[in-house]
């Protein structure tokens, strides 16, 4: 039952809606998120329908498609602070209730009771709209509003001023985590004793004491995702075919790349990472054959055979990775899919059967080849190993993705050329590079215990909503810091984009940029092979993303960049 309701919650309507994000590109490949929520509630008796404001916005061009870098009205509107304060307050703004307005006509709520709001997670101007569809949808609609989807603590602005959003009525409950058992227990709680304790993820605001924060759940339940009511035919795309480069291939089909989870939480513990903390122990996976009919029936009810695992690691175990092949092998799946993966304990024969099972994609965690760097962020791979299961994975006709980090703690310029040595002998088996600026994550071990790892001082940074005019604010940064011995932060800063610059120059010169999935999809659809795909264009520097150049930094990072102090 709602507040205004006494209709037990399996007899109301509930609607989720993904908010639309204004920050990054639209992927075209439907939210797994709202997906698993579906069908977890189903399963369990709840009336859910499920929609994608993201994708009909960015069908209709409400706004841009590619809208990374970019600014317009709607964002412009959404980063004027102090007038969607008024607006939260409960001050007339026509021009925001009609941005509102324009984004839910996309969607039908008359007969809806609940509405769970997803955002995009960190995307800040978008969790400021979501924050405002909340506030309109409770005063105009007088509607139960449930937000979440800012699954992970290190990109929540909203909980910065939890209290104030709850307040100014903008939402009814918060979650924090992932939803899909949460949800569950909520409904159940408010429909029994209304005792909240047992909430995983839930903030909540008493009406005689202080703010509650219930310990977020970070492990999925095993449920195999359910996009019936999602906008489908709006996620079949052509390869780029909303970017700014033309279609290379006038034979290219619409293609559609379903998300599926096989696995849940990661067993490494690398010390920057977010999967390190202890929020994130307990690993779960699906059953290799249940999956593998799972799967079956989503490429048969969309007709497609592509697919985006969304894990962590594909080998949590070298035994998970074979038993999971042998499955999709054995079921005779005849798909293509892309997947993270861990560089050990791996050879050609169990790569060659990974290839077989449909991988054309393993995106591999190197971060910094430099041994001094291995050792403090605790990796746990070998680098002979990894530069051997590289080549391997080369030979058995994989397209290799490598991860890696700028500006680590106590990086020196040593640590860099080292990673870049390594990227030039190892060009051969690389085809793409993902570069990323260090930040200290919360969460992560290092953030946890940063005297352990040579980081002292740690300072949350100013949020969207608090800006310091003295601090560089940015969509990366959330916390600063000192290195122990090292460098203070004004220089770590400066050192974290040289180190950027530097790598990212190599990402362009080594053409390491890349391809978009869709269009690995496509290649490898209509080629077969590996180097068809990876040595189809002659130059792919547009693929390469910069964090710190132009297309970073307006709206969302630093207004200036620390090292040139200059926008390029
Ligand atoms: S970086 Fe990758 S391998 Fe390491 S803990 Fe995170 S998810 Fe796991």
């Amino acid at each position: 039952m709602t507040a205004e309701s006494s209709t037990p919650f399996k007899e109301q309507r509930l609607k989720i809606l993904r908010c639309p994000s204004l920050m990054y590109n639209y992927s075209g490949i439907p939210p797994f998120g709202l997906a698993t929520i579906t069908a977890m509630l189903t399963q369990h008796g709840y009336q859910i329908e499920q929609d994608d404001l993201d994708a009909k916005c960015a069908a209709d061009e409400l706004f841009p498609r590619h809208r990374w870098g970019k600014q317009f009205p709607a964002k412009d509107l959404m980063l004027d602070i102090q007038r969607v304060r008024r607006y939260w307050e409960g001050g007339d703004d026509p021009a925001v209730d009609d941005i509102i307005e324009e984004v839910l006509s996309y969607t039908e709520l008359d007969d809806i009771d609940v509405v769970l709001l997803s955002c995009i997670e960190g995307d800040d101007a978008a969790a400021i709209m979501a924050l405002c569809i909340g506030k309109h949808i409770r005063d105009t609609m007088n509607k139960m509003v449930i937000l979440g989807g800012e699954a992970f603590p290190h990109m929540m602005p909203i909980k910065s001023e939890l209290a104030y959003f709850y307040e100014n009525g903008c939402f009814d409950y918060y979650i924090q985590g992932y939803g899909e058992v949460p949800l569950l227990n909520l409904f159940e709680a408010l429909e029994s004793d209304g005792v909240l304790d047992n909430v995983n993820g839930l903030v909540y605001f008493p009406e005689d004491g202080d703010s509650i924060e219930n310990r977020p759940l970070f492990t999925r339940p095993e449920v195999i995702p359910d996009f019936d009511g999602l906008p489908m035919h709006l996620y079949y795309r052509f390869p780029d075919d909303w970017g700014n480069q033309a279609t290379e291939d006038a034979g290219t089909e619409e293609i559609l790349v379903l998300p599926v989870k096989l696995n849940f939480c990661c067993p490494m513990n690398c010390a920057f990472c977010i999967s390190s903390g202890d929020a994130f122990t307990k690993v779960t996976w699906m059953k290799p054959d249940v999956v593998a009919n799972a799967i079956k029936g989503l490429v048969e009810k969309y007709d497609t055979r592509y697919f985006m695992f969304a894990d962590d690691l594909f080998n949590i175990s070298r035994r998970f990775a074979e038993q999971m092949a042998d499955a999709f092998i054995r079921h005779d799946l005849d798909i293509m899919w892309s997947d993270c993966a861990y560089l050990r304990n791996l050879d050609l024969p169990l790569l060659q059967k990974i290839r077989k099972s449909g991988a054309i994609r393993l995106v591999w965690g190197v971060e910094s080849t430099s041994p001094k760097m291995q050792k403090l962020i605790g990796k746990g791979i070998k680098m002979d190993e990894a530069q051997q299961i590289l080549k391997w994975s080369h030979q058995a006709g994989i397209y290799n993705s490598v991860e890696i980090i700028a500006g680590l703690p106590h990086e020196t310029d040593e640590d860099i050329e080292h990673t870049i040595e390594f990227l030039h002998r190892n060009r051969p088996y690389i085809d793409q590079m993902y570069l990323n600026p260090f930040s200290l994550i919360t969460g992560s071990r290092m953030e946890k215990m940063p005297e352990k790892y040579g980081i002292t001082n740690v300072q949350p940074v100013a949020t969207i909503f608090q800006r310091n005019p003295d601090e560089v604010y940015s969509w990366i940064q959330r916390y600063t810091f000192d290195e122990v011995d090292g460098l203070p932060w004004k220089s770590k800063i400066r050192q974290i984009e040289e180190s950027y610059r530097r790598l990212h120059q190599v990402q362009l010169e080594l053409n390491l940029g890349g391809h978009d999935l869709h269009f690995l999809f496509h290649r490898f659809n209509k080629f077969k092979h590996k180097h068809l795909v990876s040595d189809f264009q002659t130059s792919r520097e547009h693929q390469g993303f910069d964090y710190f150049g132009r297309d970073g930094q307006r709206g969302h990072s630093p207004a200036k960049s620390v090292v040139s102090n200059r926008i390029n």
